[in-house]
């Protein structure tokens, strides 16, 4: 149970939602720190909590290895046994391999090399510069922690998503769910591929409810550079042009700031928030190198901050596409009885959110029962 939260997040993990955030059907949030954050522990205690509630007949420590289709139904292997059945929910979870480029087979062995599977806390890198490769949630989060613990850290900058912690002295998480921009169901999003590849945002989950942009991190010593493009001898190629992504970054944020102010003035709540504020742009450095030599002793540790993916080994239906990503409308597999749940905007910009779950099963059970109801 919670068994990615128990064994594929690091020590220092707290989620970057608020705890009034974390909703399960039947299960909230009632401690006392509404607007903090939980920690590993917490959510998988959270988890637990909601398995009891749920009174759900889970058995754990169960692993699936192949489903395959058997009639009007599938069989379904397990490390206790076979199932027969004429439905499976494929949840499984979106982030179960982190996705390494291939850039990794060109670091000299003297380089260690890490996931944020591996990484558990700053103690268990070789002393020396560590060069993290990817500035979204996790990268950001790593960043911050292992130039805090003393090290030189260099960061590797593609494209990204910047927001503030609090806006008008909201979370502004807040301001996503009460906007609706959260609700934004697949159907009507413009780019629905691109909108399931969005990196996560730039945010971390922390006491002071502190903003984790790229100024925060340049503000501790972090050194930014652009997206690592190759590996040549050793040496890694970086992208220039940081000014351009830093300015992306920052125009979409401000249009969602945009989205925000809209709604509260037209919703007619403008006046319950602090007034619409806008934040200092990206700061850019002077020059960012273009090369690092990996070979020089001046990087010990690369960690992979570079996003998941889904594995889906055990799935021996036909229905992964190239890349790797399960072929589906809204939950519903192509391929009669087969569903998923908590794939990225699956049925709504929050599908692979915890508060974003209620709503998607819902429909895609309504879906499944219909199914069930019908002629085999
Ligand atoms: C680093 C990180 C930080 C995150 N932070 C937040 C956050 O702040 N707030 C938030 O709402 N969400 C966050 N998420 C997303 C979070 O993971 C989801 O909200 C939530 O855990 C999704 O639950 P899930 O059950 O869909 O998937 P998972 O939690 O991934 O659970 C899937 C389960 O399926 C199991 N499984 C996979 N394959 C098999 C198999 N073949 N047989 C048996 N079992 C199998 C896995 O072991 C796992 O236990 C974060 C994710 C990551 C990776």
């Amino acid at each position: 149970m919670a068994n990615s939260w128990r064994r594929e997040r690091w020590d220092s993990l707290r989620l970057l939602t608020p705890n009034w955030l974390s909703r399960l059907p039947g299960v909230r949030y009632d401690g006392p720190d509404p607007d903090g954050y939980m920690t590993v522990g917490e959510v998988t205690e959270f988890i637990e909590r909601f398995a009891k509630v749920s009174r759900a007949p889970v058995r754990t420590g169960v692993n699936v290895t192949s489903v395959r289709r058997a009639g009007d139904g599938f069989h379904v292997t397990t490390s206790d046994g076979e199932i027969a059945c004429r439905a499976v929910v494929i949840a499984s979870g979106a982030c179960n391999v982190p996705s390494v480029p291939p850039l990794r087979d060109g670091v000299p062995a003297s380089v260690e090399q890490l996931t944020p599977f591996d990484y558990r806390d700053p103690a268990m890198l070789p002393d020396g510069g560590v060069l993290v490769v990817g500035a979204s949630a996790t990268g950001v989060q790593l960043a911050a922690e292992i130039r805090r613990s003393g090290r030189p850290v260099t960061l590797s900058v593609g494209e990204h998503v910047r927001l503030p912690r609090l806006y008008r002295d909201r979370d502004v998480l807040w301001w996503m769910d009460a906007s609706g921009v959260w609700d934004q169901r697949h159907d009507e999003v413009e780019d629905l591929t691109r909108a399931r590849r969005l990196p996560s945002p730039q945010l971390a989950g922390t006491p002071e409810r502190a903003t984790l942009d790229l100024n925060a991190l340049t503000a501790l010593g972090v050194e930014l550079v652009g997206r690592w493009a190759a590996v040549r001898d050793g040496r890694a190629l970086l992208s220039g042009g940081l000014r351009n992504v830093f300015s992306l970054a920052d125009l979409k944020m401000n249009r969602l700031l945009d989205t925000f102010d809209e709604w509260a003035l037209t919703s007619g709540r403008d006046g319950e928030f602090d007034a619409p504020e806008r934040f200092a742009p990206t700061l850019a450095p002077q020059a960012s190198r273009l090369q690092l030599d990996l070979g020089s002793g001046e990087i010990r540790a690369v960690v992979w901050a570079t996003g998941f993916r889904p594995g889906y080994g055990w799935l021996d239906v036909p229905v992964v596409d190239a890349k790797g990503q399960l072929r589906h409308e809204g939950g519903v597999v192509d391929s009669p009885g087969l569903y998923a749940l908590g794939l990225p905007v699956l049925r709504r910009r929050k599908s692979t959110f915890i508060c974003g779950i209620e709503d998607d099963a819902r429909e895609v059970i309504e879906h499944l029962a219909g199914y069930l109801a019908s002629e085999p």
